[in-house]
């Protein structure tokens, strides 16, 4: 059946049971969350307070920091307090490892600033000697009333469950590969921890799941397991991403895959910052990724052509990498200012081949003169030319037409 063999549009969304996270919902079918985490040390207020509010203007809606001593969840309620105070009530996760039951413990205001508690099952989980650890994590959720994201990471994969899983598929002859194996303890140990968490008394809908391996095949054949086999909402991520557009293209080939498939309910895409590279990135690949798939809408687009050798003028690249910036930068401000915006396509083109036909697809386009074309731009407004601009300020004229059309 063909119309089964390919996915040529979105499946319906995957049911899983929607969590509230300080005020942002997680599942159900909310719109895919974007999320990102902060990578200063949370003792350090000032610092995490500046990251936190720079991711959450550049569009996370949730933003993870690290809570990993007595000093870093001491800091955590003066950080909430200090982004309130400047205006910025995005909802904080904390991310705790092997002693998260013990800083929660004494450090109740830690517990109650933050909208989220994430645990990993590989240091605290079900089934490990642990278990009292996980227990302690879970009725501090049930106590302050926070969703938890059981998060599991193959780099710290429950190394118990996993030989458990090895000697059981050897017994039974070997059907499985390593793979494979390894694959099921992902699955198996964020399933089985949350069934304890709600054995324990967690509803349904205080968990969110996550998986996350460094393969992108890996990553597909996970959660799409993890997807049949429950209804926790889903948080999607592909770990150790790496750097650059390797770390890009890992992410957006194996989420957008998945997403495609109605599976996921929040995603963070990781990528290894270059040194003293920006931290927001990542928040702007997942908003793009989103967006491309034509799932969210979170800032105007702009369709530049890739140029050739029809147009040796870099005035194309320039005028559209301007107009991207300014947009970027306007977008918070614009947001508030003029409600759906971010649907806005802005077309601008390099020669008269491509030009014409995709500035009228656009809302507002401009064809731009190629080498030996007549040297005059055509600017069409709603599929209609409505100007041809012409002379050494065309990209000015534009970029005001623009702005012009944005206020209109
Ligand atoms: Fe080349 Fe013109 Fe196509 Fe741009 S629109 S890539 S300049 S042929």
């Amino acid at each position: 059946d063909k119309s089964q063999s390919y996915i040529s549009t979105p499946f319906p969304r995957r049911h899983s049971v929607a969590v509230d996270v300080g005020g942002v919902t997680v599942g159900g079918q909310a719109p895919v969350v974007v999320q990102s985490m902060t990578n200063t040390d949370t003792a350090d207020a000032d610092s995490t307070v500046a990251q936190v509010a720079a991711l959450a203007r550049a569009g996370s809606e949730l933003v993870r920091i690290t809570v990993d001593r007595d000093e870093a969840a001491a800091a955590v309620p003066h950080i909430k307090e200090r982004l309130q105070r400047i205006g910025v009530d995005v909802p904080l996760v904390g991310d705790f490892h092997y002693i998260g039951h013990k800083l929660l413990a004494d450090h109740p205001a830690c517990a109650e600033a933050l909208d989220k508690y994430r645990i990993n099952p590989g240091n605290v989980g079900f089934k490990s000697k642990k278990d009292k650890q996980f227990s302690q994590i879970i009725e501090m959720a049930m106590k302050h009333d926070k969703p938890v994201r059981i998060g599991v990471n193959w780099g710290s994969l429950d190394q118990e469950l996993l030989t458990h899983l090895m000697d059981e598929n050897h017994s039974n002859g070997a059907p499985l590969t390593a793979q494979q194996v390894m694959r099921e303890a992902i699955c198996q140990s964020g399933l089985l921890s949350a069934k304890r968490a709600e054995e324990l008394g967690l509803g349904r809908d205080k968990i969110i799941l996550s998986a996350k391996v460094s393969q992108v095949q890996d990553l597909i054949a996970v959660y799409a397991d993890l997807a049949q086999r429950c209804d926790y909402a889903l948080h999607l991520g592909l770990t150790e991403a790496g750097m650059g557009t390797k770390g890009i293209v890992a992410s957006s080939a194996s989420m957008g895959i998945l997403l495609q498939q109605g599976i996921g309910d929040t995603i963070r895409i990781s990528l290894t910052p270059e040194p003293g590279g920006d931290r927001t990135r990542e928040v702007q690949v997942s908003q793009e990724l989103l967006q491309t798939m034509g799932f969210r809408s979170f800032i105007p687009i702009v369709a530049a052509c890739p140029g050739c050798g029809r147009t040796t003028s870099t005035v194309f690249q320039e005028l559209a990498q301007d107009i991207q910036n300014h947009i970027r930068e306007s977008m918070p401000a614009w947001r508030e200012q003029y409600p759906g915006v971010e649907e806005l396509n802005v077309a601008v083109m390099g020669c008269i081949v491509n030009g014409p036909g995709e500035s009228k697809h656009a809302d507002i386009g401009i064809s731009l003169p190629g080498t030996g074309e007549t040297p005059a731009a055509p600017v069409f407004v709603d599929g209609e030319k409505t100007v041809t601009l012409r002379g050494p300020n065309i990209a000015n004229e534009f970029k005001a037409m623009v702005l012009d059309y944005i206020e209109k």
